[in-house]
């Protein structure tokens, strides 16, 4: 079989020594002869499991121990209506940063539960560019933010200045880069970009944020339930989290954070100065906020994409296909994306230019 180069943007690539240990594990795990899908997750095996995980997050975000970590079920969707039910009082306002499709998910279940004001927004030019130069009220209960927006290509390079607490949708860029995790009441990302398989979102809060709304609260919806319960309130999305766990250990053994942020600068450098260099590719984002984790692109002459997917499936590479909002090519670049795979889609570029330009 050959090597396909994954560009998927969600799920995406996980690196391969994982997905070998983690179809061992289904098959018998940790020497049980049992596999990790039928065992309790209240043996001492998957607490284990657990405990490392959380763990691992707590070592790789720099976060300090009023942190707690918990890995639920319900995608990172479900958070969109958590954090406000959990953190935004019912006579208090929330402030949403609207940068794409994700945040403004968020900010419509904010609406539901309470007070919402967005605070800043790149509608106006299709999400190209993160918002700048914005007031922020100082009364808000949080100002939530999305740092990497998956579908439009955007990054924060930087977070707000601001004494509001800070909560942050990190799905698509959680442990590509040094960020201090101390900076953020909450943070929470989705396993399927760039931690693990999908059906697991992990949650990173600060406890002394919890219990402060005034509202009656549902038990599954309720953060302060599910940190008593050691995230095992209810069964837990056992192997997605065990797949996190072994791709935060493949991240660790390999140096950690400031290994990978060289990597991701590296691969994402290498394909901006492809798509600048290139006559027939083009950006779509504004460029000081170009994310390294989803490089958008269109072509100039789109009439000659068919040609160009052809040379990309002769070439192995896979997932190239751009968000059906925006069109064009979007490349994702996760923290198992090797540096190889995108010289393999350089070199596809500039094929194509050389035959059609
Ligand atoms: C994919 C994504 C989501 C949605 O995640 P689900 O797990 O499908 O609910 C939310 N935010 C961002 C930034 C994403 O990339």
């Amino acid at each position: 079989m050959s090597k396909v180069h994954n560009f998927s943007a969600g799920p995406g690539i996980l690196p391969a020594e994982v997905l070998q240990q983690a179809s061992e594990a289904c098959i018998n795990f940790d020497n049980l002869n049992l596999s990790l899908l039928e065992i309790s997750h209240r043996s001492k095996n998957f607490e284990k499991v657990m405990d490392e995980s959380r763990a691992l997050v707590k070592e790789l975000l720099g976060l300090n121990e009023n942190y707690k970590i918990l890995f639920l079920g319900g995608g990172a969707s479900l958070q969109f209506a958590m954090v406000p039910y959990n953190l935004l009082r019912t006579d208090g306002t929330a402030g949403y940063i609207n940068t794409g499709v994700w945040a403004s998910k968020a900010i419509k279940e904010a609406k539901m539960i309470g007070n919402t004001l967005v605070v800043a927004s790149s509608e106006d030019k299709k999400y190209t560019y993160i918002p700048k130069g914005f007031e922020i009220p100082d009364t808000l209960d949080y100002l939530h933010i999305t740092s990497n927006n998956t579908i439009y290509g955007t990054q924060m390079q930087d977070f707000p200045k601001t004494k509001v607490p800070l909560v942050c949708d990190m799905s698509s860029d959680i442990f590509s880069r040094r960020v201090n995790g101390n900076d953020f009441e909450l943070i929470y990302a989705g396993a399927q970009k760039n931690m693990g398989p999908a059906g697991a979102t992990m949650i990173a809060v600060d406890e002394r944020a919890l219990g402060k709304t005034g509202r009656k609260m549902l038990s599954m919806l309720d953060y302060q339930v599910h940190i008593k319960g050691d995230s095992m309130y209810n069964t837990p999305p056992v192997f997605p989290i065990y797949v996190s766990m072994l791709t935060m250990k493949w991240l660790k053994k390999n140096g950690g954070i400031d290994w990978i942020e060289k990597v991701n600068n590296e691969k994402a450098s290498t394909l901006y100065s492809e798509i600048d260099r290139n006559s027939m590719f083009v950006g779509t984002t504004a460029i000081e906020d170009r994310s390294k984790m989803n490089v958008t692109f269109i072509m100039h002459k789109p009439a000659l994409e068919s040609e160009f997917d052809k040379l990309a499936k002769e070439a192995n590479l896979s997932g190239l296909r751009g968000h059906r909002d925006v069109g064009g090519y979007r490349a994702s670049l996760y923290n198992a994306l090797p540096l190889e795979s995108v010289n393999a889609l350089v070199e596809v570029m500039q094929a194509f230019e050389k035959k059609f330009a």
